[in-house]
């Protein structure tokens, strides 16, 4: 545990209060991972945690959060609670302090996520979140059915977590959420983004596809259809969103890749690398040679190319071939569209001609020296 966590629990613990790290941090200490951050739930209240530190900033007194601050780094603490009815599906309508961990820890997503530490290593660990740990399990606290009806956005981080712990869902958790999975269409794009998106990051980047397959993407799809998600397992984390919708797109689940990004609320150069991809993805022939790839190279954007690639199963080729860098794009060409106006070329037809020459140049039809591409230019690109 760091130094200002346990500083954060003894001074909690020296006035009175019990305090514990809690949730993903304890799981991931018990796995071996390191947590990204650490949370603390203790019995005292906001105000009382406000008075034992000098900074602190009320995050969520709603839900009883507040930051403090200390000079090796900062942690949210949180009252004890127990949440009280979910009217819409998404936030507690109303939330109750409690003085017992217990209860706390009930009110969480899934046992691997529901264990508390103390300061000298203690665990607390009602549900058997230890033992689902070495089962390599996400299983609900409680009855899962309940559970995904109070918050459909369990159901996504149930997905997610399975893909970033690589553990498989519990049959009975599973099962809930296959029955539950029309109530996902409840939650906003957002939300379910992030939880596509922290999937896609996953050592485990395929477990998006259960996401369509469990129907949690219904509502931004126009057909249901199962993906073919091995290529995603091949692709860099900063195209994978692309691909996947690539993926969706390949499987006839949408009809526009860009627009089933937009519908999911995914930053709009995403969407439009998506776009722009799936344009590369339907000129590709089946088996690209090499030079055909230089061309798409030359004349389109190459993180469009590499995407489009990635989503065939062909990254590695793709990326070797735009670090190899045998192909000239247009505005690298030795001769300039102002010289092409001289030859009598206007608008439109002058970035088609430094089109024509580029893939000549990458084809090695021509050499990209001035004198050779107006030979070329005169020959091939003015009637
Ligand atoms: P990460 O590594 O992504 O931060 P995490 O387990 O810390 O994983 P958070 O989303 O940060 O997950 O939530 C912190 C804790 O709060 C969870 O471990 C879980 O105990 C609880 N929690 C979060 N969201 C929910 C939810 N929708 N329903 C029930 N409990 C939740
Ligand atoms: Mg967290």
């Amino acid at each position: 545990m760091p130094e200002y966590i346990l500083e954060i629990l003894r001074r909690l613990t020296g006035a009175g209060f019990e305090a514990y790290a809690v949730g993903g941090c304890v799981r991931d200490t018990l796995m071996g991972r390191v947590p990204h951050d650490w949370d603390v739930a203790t019995s005292a209240s906001c105000e009382q945690v406000a008075a034992l530190f000098e900074r602190t900033v009320p995050t969520g007194l709603k839900y009883g959060t507040v930051t403090v601050l200390l000079p090796g780094g900062g942690a949210e603490v949180t009252t004890f609670r127990r949440d009280g009815a979910y009217l819409n599906g998404r936030q507690p309508e109303s939330v109750a302090f409690v003085t017992d961990i217990r209860e706390d820890l009930s009110r969480r997503d899934f046992t691997v996520n529901a264990m508390a530490m103390d300061g000298a290593g203690e665990i607390a660990d009602p549900f058997g979140g230890r033992e689902d740990i070495r089962r390599r399990v996400i299983r609900c606290v409680g009855e899962p059915e309940r559970r995904f009806a109070e918050d459909a956005l369990r159901m996504a981080r149930a997905v997610r977590f399975a893909a970033v712990l690589g553990f498989r869902i519990d049959g009975a958790t599973l099962a809930a959420l296959r029955r539950l999975a029309p109530l996902a269409e409840k939650l906003s794009a957002e939300r379910v983004l992030a939880e596509l998106q922290k999937t896609l990051l996953s050592p485990r980047p395929q477990g998006a596809a259960l996401m369509i397959d469990y129907g949690l993407l219904g509502r931004f799809m126009t057909e249901k259809r199962k993906i073919n998600a091995a290529p995603l397992a091949d692709t860099p984390e900063e195209l994978r969103t692309a691909v996947f919708a690539l993926l969706v797109r390949a499987a006839g689940g949408t009809r526009d890749a860009e627009a089933f990004l937009r519908g999911l609320r995914a930053p709009a150069r995403e969407a439009k690398l998506a776009g722009e991809a799936w344009t590369v993805y339907q000129e590709l022939s089946p088996r690209p040679e090499d030079g055909e790839l230089r061309r798409q190279l030359a004349r389109r954007d190459s993180r469009a190319v590499l995407a489009a690639c990635a989503a065939r199963g062909e990254y590695r080729r793709a990326r070797a071939l735009a670090e190899e860098r045998r192909f000239v794009r247009p505005r690298e060409l030795a001769l300039k569209g102002s010289e092409l106006r001289e030859l009598g070329l206007e608008g439109e037809a002058i970035a088609r001609a430094l089109e024509t020459l580029a893939l000549a140049v990458t084809d090695g039809a021509v050499p990209n020296t001035r004198e050779a591409l107006t030979a070329y230019a005169r020959q091939h690109c003015i009637r």
